[in-house]
């Protein structure tokens, strides 16, 4: 059974066949970098990644470029009033975001292009349109000529006379038309150049994309994904330029959007001031929360942020890892057998059907907390009867399980210790001093000086920092 995607271009969901069988090449529109990136680049990152991801572990070899925007006006203006070049504007955000990937989990693609790395080939299509009479010069600046192709708006649904209406004529007098727009800009002083055969310039945002993609991965690709609000115009304006240029229909087979991420109800926007960085995200919880957060809803449906969400999904991956850590203190030899995929062939096709139902993450979400309730409720039966034996392969195949999910989810990866190492590592005191009030706290529960011992309990619990007694000692968490 073929993959199952939805396609933005078609507005339905298609079996999934590669140009080249076996090979997928895919580009996502990467970040614009003049600031941190928020979690909406988290979302459309680390959705695509789980994409990536799967398609790999469908036996596809995959091609997956990612790219910088890293010329732009926001840039220039950003650069301007720090007082430093835009290339060192650029190159701290381009750090700041692979940090940022890195701390999610999201793999490296194996292109990341940058717009200032592909000045030649952007220089060469526009030329290239030019020459077909799809764009045209006009003082050093390079527009393409929309009405030209008759497909124009076929991505986003748009009309060409209503776009043509609503369109504000005086924006830029000095095009043919208003619904034109800029494959190369003249530079003004001050602001980063190339020469071009237009004299020195830099290039427009759209055309950037499309050569970075014909560059690395060829005139016709797979996947092309981004965010939903990447649609109109800026793969509307891919899709004309590429199209004229190569002459081949078309330039992407399959288009992918993730959905918006509102805050608290929200639209994320800088005049509400409601943006959220994915680094002050990850202050308050772990990388872990934040991904499964983000795969707990369909890519394409919008999700919405709240405090309660992340802690919903902290307690989740708290759920998961003491569960491990449980089925590690009670069958430690389950740990060390090799995965039996074949023993839970039912329960892996479960998620790779769902999976193969355009990515839905959620319900394989689901199908790995059923077995972590489950593996509970065994372990369990098993204390209460004595009855050891049956659970243990069970126990075995339930590691199985996700050790496979965690191959596309990139979630349930960690061992219990990373986990609470991560967590534990934001308690409001240092680790030496939790554990010498845990020893205080023990010598008075010993003289039955329980008020005392009640006094450091409540003193740590007010900074988030929770005891938990068993037969084995006291061990503390932070909330
Ligand atoms: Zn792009």
């Amino acid at each position: 059974m073929p993959i199952k995607v939805y396609n933005s271009l078609t507005r339905k969901k298609e079996d999934f066949v590669p140009v080249e069988e076996g090979k997928v090449r895919m580009y996502v529109c990467g970040p614009t970098v003049y600031a941190l990136s928020h979690i909406g680049h988290a979302r459309s990152a680390v959705s695509f990644d789980v994409i990536f991801k799967y398609l790999k572990y469908r036996g596809y070899e995959v091609k997956y470029a990612r790219n910088y925007t890293d010329v732009d006006d926001k840039i220039i203006n950003r650069a301007n009033e720090e007082g430093v070049s835009s290339e060192e504007l650029a190159e701290r955000y381009i750090k700041a975001f692979d940090e940022d990937m890195d701390a999610l989990g999201v793999e490296i693609p194996n292109f990341r292009p940058k717009a200032t790395g592909t000045i030649k080939k952007i220089i060469e299509v526009t030329e290239t349109l030019i020459n077909k009479g799809a764009a045209y010069e006009l003082n050093g600046d390079v527009y393409y000529s929309v009405r030209l192709k008759k497909d124009y708006g076929k991505l986003s649904g748009k009309n060409i006379d209503e776009l043509e209406s609503g369109a504000r004529v005086d924006v830029d007098e000095r095009k043919k038309d208003p619904l034109d727009f800029a494959l190369w800009k003249s530079s003004k002083p001050g602001e980063p150049a190339w020469d071009s055969p237009w004299g020195k310039g830099r290039p427009g945002w759209h055309i950037e994309c499309s050569a970075m993609c014909m560059e690395r991965l060829g005139d016709t690709i797979d996947i092309h994904g981004g965010g939903k609000d990447l649609i109109f115009p800026h793969h509307e304006n891919e899709i004309a330029q590429s199209e004229a240029a190569t002459g081949k229909t078309p330039y992407v087979k399959y288009w992918l959007h993730n959905g918006f991420v509102n805050i608290e109800k929200e639209k994320m926007s800088k005049s509400i001031g409601n943006i959220l960085n994915i680094r002050d995200v990850l202050k308050d919880y772990t990388a872990d929360a934040l991904r499964l957060f983000l795969l707990s809803s369909h890519y394409r449906s919008p999700i919405d942020y709240t405090r309660d969400s992340l802690k919903d999904a902290e307690s989740a991956m708290e759920r998961y890892y003491k569960t491990v850590q449980r089925m590690k203190e009670e069958y430690p030899s389950a740990f060390e057998v090799e995965s039996c995929i074949h023993c839970i062939e039912d329960r892996v096709s479960e998620m790779t059907s769902a999976m193969d139902d355009d990515f839905n993450t959620a319900e394989v979400i689901g199908a790995v907390f059923k077995e972590v309730t489950k593996a509970n409720k065994l372990m369990d039966e098993a204390k209460a009867t004595g009855e050891k034996k049956g659970v243990w392969t069970e126990i075995s195949y339930t590691l199985s399980l996700f050790k496979e999910a965690g191959k596309f989810l990139g979630l349930f990866a960690r061992t219990p210790e990373e986990y609470f190492g991560e967590r534990n590592s934001r308690a409001a005191m240092p680790a030496e001093e939790i554990e010498g009030l845990i020893k205080e706290r023990e010598e008075a529960r010993k003289r039955k000086d329980f008020k005392a011992a009640d006094a450091i309990r409540n003193g740590l619990l007010e900074k988030g920092i929770v005891l938990e007694d068993s037969a084995k000692g006291t061990t503390w968490s932070v909330k």
